[in-house]
């Protein structure tokens, strides 16, 4: 079998043989996307959970446009630039507090792939034999080999298995069984070799926009620290506002100490990752012993451009009344997911800051339901784009989106869903 597609681009989990000819995109601004033939579509999920102000934010983009000017690249070892040390010295202050060092790369995978380094390398150096990483049921820390390790199995990653370490993972914090969870931690963390656990605070994304209690976060963590192991919060989808608070670790009291951040660094605008790690990871790396050394780069760690739009952007949350947008968004799904509460046709109705998710009641589940890319297709004929993880569907736009962008949302849910289930019906 040849592929149906005409363009040499080979797109993200993408089935070419079956997948319509992708929309070209030609402009956007704020909530909107504008197609090549002046089609206008909403951005119900903010271009795959990137951006959070809107599209092209002036001041990110003036940003980008300014530093362009000066210093395009530049290698990171053994040189530096202004705009990496402002901004680091700017996430410092806006984290949690105990995370004192910033390590830069390009994307939330490798954030993760370095957290989980730093972890491992922490013991190493110190001589201890803990190499056992825990993370929960149904999570998501991306798409590299060691990324997909560390997340759920499935069919995305069935072709890879051979070479994916073991990791011991925890049963998702189901409400009120929680301790089920606890025990579980605990029973792990007893054998003494568990050297971090790594979770997705409050809300699990790619997993189906699973939600937990702050108070579930706040205890792994105090459990996983009580045995002297690092609890690791890949925060790449709830960071800069998304769960309500600047970031969701904030909800829990216990501090990370390895905190991943991508997606909305730079408001979405250019790729650009950090992994915050505590003084005593860095200490564990800090030797007259070359051997000891944090061995990781990228090519284009900390690139001087998306450290500057990251500027930008904790400018944009510094001088602008984000957190109010972000509760005006909050109040706005709230009012549209009651609206659904009454319809039996969806489940789960959640929310979570500005996150909104439910579930199609539909007797196949999982990812390769029919439902999915047949809800998405209807609603893209009404100009939004929605791409539902399986049966769940869920709203996660920029922060400005309008009330009235917001309500041809939900009537391409209720009317996708209609057309979805004629569809899988026939
Ligand atoms: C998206 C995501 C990642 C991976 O980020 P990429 O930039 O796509 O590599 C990791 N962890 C979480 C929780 C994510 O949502």
């Amino acid at each position: 079998m040849t592929g149906n597609s005409t363009s040499p681009v080979w797109h993200p989990f993408t089935q070419h043989a079956t997948a319509p000819a992708p929309i070209k995109v030609a402009h956007a601004e704020g909530a909107r996307l504008w197609t090549t033939d002046h089609d206008i579509i909403i951005d119900a999920i903010s271009s795959w959970w990137v951006v959070t102000h809107g599209h092209g934010h002036r001041k990110i983009m003036a940003a980008i446009k300014d530093q362009a000017d000066r210093l395009d690249q530049v290698i990171f070892a053994g040189f530096t630039h202004e705009p990496a040390e402002a901004l680091a010295r700017e996430l410092i202050e806006l984290v949690p507090p105990g995370l004192t060092r910033v390590f830069y790369s390009d994307s939330g995978s490798t954030a993760v792939e370095v957290a989980l380094k730093m972890a491992l390398g922490t013991f190493h150096n110190r001589g201890e034999k803990r190499t056992r990483i825990l993370s929960l049921e149904h999570g998501y820390h991306g798409d590299t080999i060691g990324t997909m390790a560390a997340g759920a199995r499935g069919v995305f990653n069935a072709a890879y298995a051979p070479l994916l370490y073991d990791v011991t993972r925890i049963p998702f914090p189901v409400a009120g069984q929680e301790q089920t969870t606890f025990d579980a931690i605990d029973a792990a963390c007893r054998t003494g070799d568990v050297a971090a656990m790594i979770v997705e605070p409050l809300i699990l994304g790619a997993g189906g926009m699973l939600m937990y209690a702050p108070t579930a976060l706040a205890e792994m963590a105090r459990i996983v620290r009580h045995y002297g192991a690092l609890f690791i919060a890949d925060e790449v989808m709830t960071g800069w506002g998304r769960t309500g608070t600047l970031f969701a670790s904030e909800q829990a009291g216990p501090v990370p100490d390895l905190l991943c951040l991508a997606k909305g660094l730079t408001g979405g605008a250019i790729p650009l990752a950090a992994t915050l790690a505590t003084e005593e990871i860095f200490d564990a790396h800090f030797s007259e012993d070359r051997s000891k050394t944090f061995f990781h780069s990228s090519s284009y760690t900390a690139n001087p451009i998306a450290c500057a739009a990251a500027l930008a952007n904790v400018k944009v949350w510094r001088q602008e009344p984000v957190l109010a947008r972000i509760k005006t968004l909050t109040e706005m799904q709230r009012r549209r997911l009651a609206a659904l509460g009454t319809d039996n046709r969806f489940r789960n109705i959640r929310q979570l800051g500005t996150i909104a998710a439910l579930d199609i009641d539909v007797p196949d589940g999982g990812y390769l339901a029919r439902i999915g890319p047949a809800l998405q297709r209807h609603a893209l004929s009404m100009g939004v784009l929605l791409r539902p993880l399986g049966n769940t569907v869920y709203v996660m736009p920029p922060y400005c989106i309008s009330s009235d962008d917001l309500d041809q949302v939900y009537r391409a849910i209720v009317a996708g869903e209609a057309f979805a289930r004629a569809g899988a019906a026939s």
